[in-house]
């Protein structure tokens, strides 16, 4: 099985003063510590496409994102580390001085970078288009963006042999809802799985990614704390990050885990949890994204 060289991940317990004793206890299964590139959940979700390629001689991954995705980041440094080309197709033209941090990480891996319009970007999953694409660039694969297809729902499998039967809920960040999907379909049913959805009115997934889940397992969707929307903040979301790293020494991204966890917060002053419930949080990582507030973080 295609893997990189890997931290030990491990699962850290939250300060309880975080939240009182509202419940039994909250960890983390810290993610974000697995490559300080290949970060978090996009490692496990490449992984089986990656294998995908080397099983079947495939020079070329092509894959897509916006000019912040921690997707496309991701996907450059693990196709170089396996000597995979690779190709980046970018929703908007990034090129000259629009050139982001995290395009230019991408460039600097051998990601070979094609901007397109908006408009042109709304053709990704149209098979048409797909096939200018693998005409243009024989012997390659089509990765979707977020990874989000069968073998990144079933990569994620990987991370719920981390996640021990003692805990009564598990949290995680919802995009593409690969990761939610792939926890689903992994864990026992008993286990409810919390999807914490950072775009406003995000839970219209609901329905798509009910499609993908095996048998009878549900879980939820919550997308109240999206702070204006994907890829927006508030000061005081900055600030929630700065006081969650004082006091837990973990340090959120701005885009997914600070809404999720903000969003637990509420829920706990809420009390919608049992007093014996036994949370387990996913740091799914993403702390790449943080470098456009890096001068308001205390980390
Ligand atoms: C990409 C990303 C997600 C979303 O993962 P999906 O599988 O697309 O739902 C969540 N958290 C972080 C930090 C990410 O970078």
């Amino acid at each position: 099985m295609a893997t990189i060289p890997e931290c030990i991940l491990y699962i850290q317990p939250l300060n309880t003063d975080w939240y009182k004793n509202k419940v039994s206890a909250i960890d983390i299964l810290r993610l974000d510590v697995v490559h300080k590139h290949v970060s978090g959940n996009k490692w496990y979700k490449l992984k089986e496409n990656v294998q995908h390629c080397l099983d079947n001689n495939i020079d070329t991954l092509i894959t897509f994102g916006g000019g912040y995705s921690n997707h496309l980041a991701a996907t450059a440094v693990a196709a170089e580390y396996f000597g995979l080309k690779c190709i980046g197709i970018v929703r908007g033209d990034y090129s000259g001085d629009r050139m982001t941090d995290t395009l230019r990480h991408c460039i600097g891996y051998g990601m070979e970078l094609t901007f397109v319009s908006y408009e042109e970007y709304k053709l990704k999953d149209d098979r048409e288009w797909l096939n200018t694409l693998t005409d243009k660039y024989p012997n390659s694969f089509i990765v979707p963006e977020g990874g989000a297809n069968e073998l990144g729902r079933l990569g994620i499998a990987a991370i719920a042999e981390y996640i021990s039967d003692t805990y009564t809920h598990i949290a995680v960040s919802v995009g593409t809802g690969t990761t939610l999907v792939g926890l689903v379909n992994a864990l026992p049913e008993y286990q409810k799985v919390y999807g914490y959805v950072p775009m406003k009115g995000g839970s219209y997934l609901e329905e798509e990614l009910n499609v993908l889940v095996n048998g009878e397992k549900c879980f939820q969707l919550f997308d109240d704390w999206h702070f204006g929307g994907f890829g927006k903040h508030t000061d005081d979301l900055v600030q929630f990050m700065n006081e969650f790293y004082s006091l837990n020494d973990i340090p959120l991204d701005i885009v997914y885990t600070a809404k999720m966890m903000y969003g637990i917060q509420k829920q706990l002053d809420a009390n919608i949890f049992d007093k014996d419930s036994k949370l387990l949080c996913i740091h799914t990582g993403g702390l790449q994204g943080n470098s456009t507030i890096a001068n308001k973080l205390i980390y």
